[in-house]
């Protein structure tokens, strides 16, 4: 059944994927987005074949090919062995194996062409300056209470989404689920023109692993840039939960002053930035319900997991579409959310498990290291995307 009146919390990568997602699917939507316009920090996002194909399905490719990245390769770096370890083909193998594209891109540019196809739709009302800050339950809904530029606002609606984020205010309040919490680690993000990286790094993604770091890179923007990501195991100190860093103030946290770990050219690239934005990676216990009656969750409100797989923006994207097509097939929201749910739980946990795996992987110390650089050197790095096939390999179906 189509042609509910449904209300989005939320203008990021999930919410507006949902949007136009059930829009087109012939629901009248409404998306509330605090900020004053959609926008994103200055970072790239990977987007594996699972989330391009979504996004290629919902009309996206076109206006998003211009500004994709295609790295040739992933290239696994360890500081232990001192460089290169193993690489794995990506580009045109991968758009190949799996039916859609890897993708790299920059997340305003994302943000953008999302934005700009909810718009031109014409039936989705976009409030900006909105933030969510209740609900009442009413007979045939919910009454959703906001404050719009600062005044307050009621919006009818027979089925809430939040998709407010890893501190989803529908989540803790009004769905009593988990706050979120510091996962222990710090995450650095930076772009740098691509004309200042060596030629040879220009066209691939790389991982370094080291002793509870890592550092990620890839070319965005149609590889004009190079994004950055370093992580850190560390403690949370600021009031903020994304504050911005001096390089030296990196630097230092990073052990780029200390004894020599970082060797060239991972050093190289970590000097590049004049500035980082350093942000708090968070987490939630995940043992709770997403859906109770016309409210549900979506993205990393639901489940929002360590960026370790690269999948938190891929797993809203999913959501999305999933979300889409059980409302097609149940007779109200509440039937189609737990559906939504049902479908959704096991491979979400499955995925955060992964980055969580991931994550102990690259950071390993440096005795189990030798062995995890030994099984990558004999062959395991030719055949990375093995280990994730079954991320990648998902449909909507
Ligand atoms: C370092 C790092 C690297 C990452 N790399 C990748 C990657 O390569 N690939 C990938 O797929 N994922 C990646 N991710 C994860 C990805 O960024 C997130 O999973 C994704 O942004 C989640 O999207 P979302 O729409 O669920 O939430 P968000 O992007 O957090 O959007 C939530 C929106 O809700 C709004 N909001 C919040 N509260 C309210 C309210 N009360 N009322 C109204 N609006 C509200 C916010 O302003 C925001 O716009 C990475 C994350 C990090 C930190």
């Amino acid at each position: 059944m189509s042609g509910h009146s449904l209300l989005v919390a939320g203008g990021g990568i999930g919410g507006l994927t949902a949007a136009l997602a059930l829009a087109r699917a012939g629901h009248r939507v409404t998306v509330l987005e605090q900020a004053a316009r959609f926008s994103e920090v200055g970072a790239g996002i990977q987007l594996a074949p699972n989330a391009s194909r979504v996004l290629i399905d919902l009309g996206l490719g076109p206006a998003l090919a211009p500004f994709a990245a295609i790295p040739e390769d992933l290239r696994v770096y360890s500081t232990r062995a001192g460089g290169e370890i193993g690489r794995t083909a990506l580009g045109a193998a991968i758009a190949e194996r799996y039916g859609a594209p890897y993708w790299v891109i920059h997340r305003a540019d994302l943000a953008r062409v999302l934005a700009a196809a909810v718009r031109a739709r014409g039936d989705v009302e976009l409030v900006l300056g909105a933030r969510l800050r209740d609900v009442e339950a009413e007979p045939d809904g919910i009454r959703v209470l906001a404050t719009v530029a600062g005044q307050p606002r009621e919006f009818r609606t027979s089925g809430l989404i939040g998709a407010d984020g890893v501190r989803s205010c529908v989540r803790t309040r009004i769905r009593g689920g988990p706050p979120a919490r510091y996962a222990g680690r710090t995450a650095y993000r930076a772009t740098v023109p691509i004309e200042m990286i060596p030629e040879d790094l220009r066209r691939s993604t790389g991982l370094w692993m080291s002793p509870k770091a890592h550092l990620v890179h890839y070319p965005i923007r149609a590889g004009r840039e190079l994004n950055l990501v370093a992580v850190v195991e560390d403690s949370w100190v600021d009031e903020s939960w994304s504050v911005p860093a001096s390089a030296d103030a990196f630097a230092r946290h990073f052990g780029l002053d200390g004894p020599v770990r970082w060797p060239e050219p991972a050093r190289s690239l970590l000097r590049l930035p004049n500035s980082w934005t350093k942000w708090a990676l968070c987490g939630f216990d995940s043992r709770f319900e997403w859906s109770s009656g016309p409210v549900t969750l979506l993205g990393d409100a639901a489940h929002a997991t360590l960026p370790f797989a690269a999948q938190g923006g891929a797993m809203a994207i999913e959501d999305a579409a999933v979300l889409a097509r059980t409302l097609e097939a149940a007779p109200n929201t509440a039937a189609a959310f737990l559906a939504y749910e049902t479908l959704r739980k096991g491979r979400t946990r499955a995925i955060v498990e992964q980055a969580r795996k991931n994550g102990a992987i690259y950071h390993m110390g440096d005795l189990p290291a030798l062995a995890r650089d030994a099984v990558l050197r004999m062959g395991a790095a030719t055949h990375l995307d093995d280990r994730v096939a079954w991320i990648w390999r998902w449909t909507p179906a």
